[in-house]
C-alpha cells in the first residue's frame, strides 16, 4: 500500500485510456445519475473502448445482479455484458466463501444481487435465524425490505452467525433526495446487536481485489466522483485514479482532501479519459496548469491566470495539498474557486 502523499495531481503525455489497460468504473455520478447517462458519458466510453481499453463497472449498491446493471447500461447506450460489471455483493460473497465451509448457510438480510452472488460462491441463502445459518450478509434491500430482516439479522448474530456487509454507504442519493443506505441499515443492526460487521465494499480491500481478480486488468485506472469511496479505495488498492466532477465532489472539498483523497487526476467528466492530463509545476512558490498559477496567500488561496478553468482547479490542488502536507487544507479557497467556472 502506497502511504505517501499526493502533492499535486499528475500530467500524463498520452491519453489516459493509453495509458492504462482498464477503466474501473464507478457507476453513480460518473455513467449515470437518475436514470439519465451523465453528460459526454456515452460517446467519451464508446471512444474509450474502441480504442482498445477495457471498461468496468463497480458498484458498492448490493441490489441489483450484474444482469440487471448491465441490461440498464446497454439501454442507457453503454454496452455492456454481465462481466463487466462488479458489485459489493460479489465481494462479500468472495469474503465469506474465504472464512466460511463450502455449502453453509446465510442468513440474506439485502436482495437478489447478494442472493445471486453467494450462490456463485457455493454458499446457500437461508430467510430466518431459526434455519441455523453460520453467517449473515447485510447488503442494500431497497425501498421493500421490510423491518423484520432486521430482527431475523439481530436474533441470527446473538446466536453467534458471523456477520458481513456489503458495504457501508450511508446514504443513496436518488432523484428525489437522499435516502438511507446501506451503512444506515446496518447501525440499525450495530445498534440492536453491539456487534461489528466485517465490511467488503469500496474503499476497502476486498471489493477493489474483486475487482482485479474478475477483470483481470494489469494496469488498472480507477474512475469515481466520491473521495471516500472511489478515490480512497484506489489508494488503499496502490493505484491510479481519475476524478471527475459530475458527481458528489466539488472543487472546495478536493482542495480539502487529506493525502488518501488525493486523485491522481482530476477532470470535469468522463472526456478525461481521452485527453492527456497536464503537468502542474511548480515555480517561485507557486503552482502553474496551463494558463493559470495558484499560490498561498496569507490565510487564503490565490488564483490568477485565465484558459481551460480545469487547468486553474488543478492548479489549485498543487498548491493546496502541498501546503497541507499529510493533512487536510484549511485555507479560505472560496474566492479563488468561485472565479472558476466549472
Ligand atoms: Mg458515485
Amino acid at each position: 500500500m502506497s502511504q505517501q502523499y499526493r502533492s499535486r495531481p499528475l500530467g500524463n503525455g498520452v491519453a489516459l485510456s493509453e495509458a492504462y489497460d482498464t477503466a474501473l468504473l464507478d457507476l453513480d455520478g460518473v455513467v449515470y445519475a437518475g436514470g439519465h447517462a451523465v453528460v459526454h458519458a456515452v460517446e467519451s466510453l464508446g471512444t474509450a473502448r474502441e480504442g482498445g481499453m477495457h471498461l468496468a463497472y463497480v458498484t458498492n449498491n448490493a441490489l441489483r445482479t450484474p444482469d440487471a446493471v448491465a441490461e440498464h447500461l446497454t439501454e442507457l447506450g453503454v454496452p455492456a455484458e454481465p462481466a463487466d460489471v462488479i458489485t459489493s455483493a460479489q465481494a462479500v460473497a468472495r469474503l465469506m466463501a474465504d472464512q466460511l465451509p463450502a455449502g453453509a448457510k446465510v442468513l440474506v438480510v439485502g436482495g437478489e444481487g447478494l442472493r445471486v452472488a453467494l450462490r456463485e460462491r457455493g454458499l446457500v441463502p437461508v430467510e430466518s435465524a431459526d434455519d441455523d445459518p453460520a453467517a449473515v450478509a447485510q447488503g442494500f434491500g431497497g425501498p421493500d425490505l421490510p423491518w423484520g430482516r432486521f430482527a431475523e439479522a439481530a436474533y441470527a448474530i446473538t446466536r453467534g452467525a458471523v456477520w458481513f456487509a456489503s458495504n457501508t454507504d450511508l446514504t443513496i442519493p436518488g432523484a428525489r433526495g437522499i435516502a438511507p443506505g446501506n451503512g444506515a441499515a446496518v447501525e440499525v443492526v450495530r445498534i440492536a446487536t453491539g456487534a461489528e460487521p466485517q465490511v467488503a465494499g469500496k474503499p476497502l480491500p476486498p471489493m477493489h481485489r474483486e475487482t482485479v481478480l474478475r477483470t483481470g486488468a494489469k494496469r488498472p485506472l480507477v474512475v469515481g466522483d466520491r473521495l471516500d469511496t472511489d478515490i480512497e479505495g484506489a489508494f488503499n488498492g496502490g493505484v491510479d485514479s481519475l476524478l471527475v466532477l459530475t458527481g458528489v465532489t466539488d472543487a472546495a472539498q478536493l482542495l480539502a482532501a487529506g493525502p488518501r483523497y488525493r486523485p491522481t487526476y482530476v477532470d470535469r467528466d468522463l472526456r478525461g479519459l481521452l485527453t492527456g492530463q497536464p503537468e502542474v509545476s511548480e515555480e517561485d512558490g507557486g503552482f502553474r496548469c496551463g494558463g493559470w498559477t495558484a499560490a498561498v496567500r496569507g490565510d487564503a488561496l490565490a488564483l490568477e491566470g485565465e484558459g481551460d478553468a480545469i487547468d486553474g482547479l488543478r492548479a489549485l490542488c498543487g498548491a493546496a495539498w502541498t501546503y497541507a502536507g499529510e493533512g487536510s487544507c484549511e485555507l479560505d479557497v472560496a474566492k479563488a474557486v468561485a472565479g472558476l467556472e466549472l
